[in-house]
């Protein structure tokens, strides 16, 4: 762990999220800050900066949480598609987005091309009760036991 890493911290319990999924190794929680509502993060419980660092079985590890989310998103959201993308940025601490897509553009963001960098906004936080509830739903949709 690393002493200052948010995700270390939420990681080993020491700061609180809206966990999705939990076992040894990683660690599902929802985006404080969602593009669509049940944006997920999966992360590693160890320290990584970089997703390309990643142990081969770690990285299958989220990979396959992600699916499973992605499967529950599609039934829940009535999506077409989730995507699955990592980033590397905010917090430097390897974590996979995982978002149901209402519109092809929810990821690549039609209007960053429009606006340009100084357009850009993070998405509202919603009300912890809403979070909660999503969490709630969404877990039990994945067939993940609650953590
Ligand atoms: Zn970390």
């Amino acid at each position: 762990m690393t002493q200052d890493c948010l995700f270390c911290k939420i990681a080993a319990g020491e700061l609180p999220a809206h966990k999705l999924y939990e076992d040894d190794h990683i660690l599902a929680f929802l985006d404080l800050h969602p593009i669509r509502q049940g944006h997920a993060l999966v992360i590693p419980k160890a320290h990584h900066v970089w997703f390309e660092d990643l142990p081969e079985e770690l990285a299958t590890r989220i990979t396959s949480c992600a699916q499973d989310l992605a499967r529950a998103m599609k039934q829940l959201y009535r999506v077409e598609r989730v995507s699955l993308f990592y980033t590397g940025i905010h917090v430097p601490h390897a974590h996979a987005h995982v978002v149901p897509m209402h519109h092809v553009h929810d990821v690549t963001s039609q209007a960053y091309f429009h606006d340009g960098p100084d357009g850009y906004s993070v998405p509202p936080q919603p009300a912890p009760e809403q979070l909660a509830e999503t969490a709630r739903v969404l877990g039990k949709a994945a067939g993940f036991n609650r953590v």
